[in-house]
């Protein structure tokens, strides 16, 4: 397939992505490889909840960074600290103070690692979801990077030229896992909460592929 030619800030050919998972990644690690971009996966989400839903998520991640050859850094699951941090957010909604706080932390720590191992520059597959509100996650990312001198957030829009649909192409060729939720303990509990009212059964983990 013909794709355009992307480039990172500063044409930089070492990249950290922040990967919240497969489906979301796929795309942007494609675009990426298929313009010679040297890129490395960073996963590091705390958010996700409960500990059998994030190991399906990395592990799907981590089959598919294994079968493209690139390197996949696993990190923490401090999964106190984020709760600590999310305290008296708990019933604020999607795209809320929440979610910043959420993409805060997880980019705090994706540019953190970028400073310590020499990447100049980092980006993330969250904006990818059209669930998501990509402004929220630039002005995370960009907070994040300004700590660090010489570390650069990679504002890409991966949903462009096609990126969405592709997303949803190589999830539907890789069978990938399909979370039903965006992640935390408190969005399962809304999505649920939306599913009933909707006449529909409570999400069961591990169950839907795409
Ligand atoms: S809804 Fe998603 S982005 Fe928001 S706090 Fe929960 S896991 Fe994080």
């Amino acid at each position: 397939m013909e794709r355009e030619k992307i480039t990172s800030p500063g044409d930089k050919n070492k990249v950290l992505l922040h990967s919240c998972c497969a489906p979301c990644s796929g795309e942007v690690i494609q675009a990426m490889v298929s313009s010679g971009i040297n890129l490395t996966i960073f996963f590091y989400n705390p958010n996700i909840h409960p500990k059998k839903e994030y190991e399906i998520r990395k592990d799907e991640n981590i089959k598919y960074a294994q079968k493209l050859g690139i390197d996949f850094i696993d990190a923490d699951y401090d999964v106190q600290n984020w709760f600590r941090r999310a305290k008296g957010m708990e019933f604020e909604p999607e795209r809320g103070p929440r979610c910043t706080m959420c993409f805060d932390m997880r980019f705090e720590r994706t540019a953190l690692y970028a400073y310590e191992n020499g990447f100049e520059v980092i980006t993330s597959s969250l904006g990818i979801s059209r669930w998501k509100n990509m402004e929220q996650i630039n002005e995370s990312g960009k907070r994040a990077a300004a700590k660090y001198p010489k570390v650069e957030y990679w504002t890409y829009n991966w949903r462009k030229n096609g990126g969405s649909s592709r997303m949803y192409e190589i999830a539907k060729e890789e069978s990938f896992y399909k979370q039903e939720f965006c992640g935390c303990v408190f969005s399962l509990r809304d999505t649920n909460d939306w599913r009933k009212k909707n006449g529909k059964g409570e999400i069961e983990i591990g169950k839907m592929y795409y």
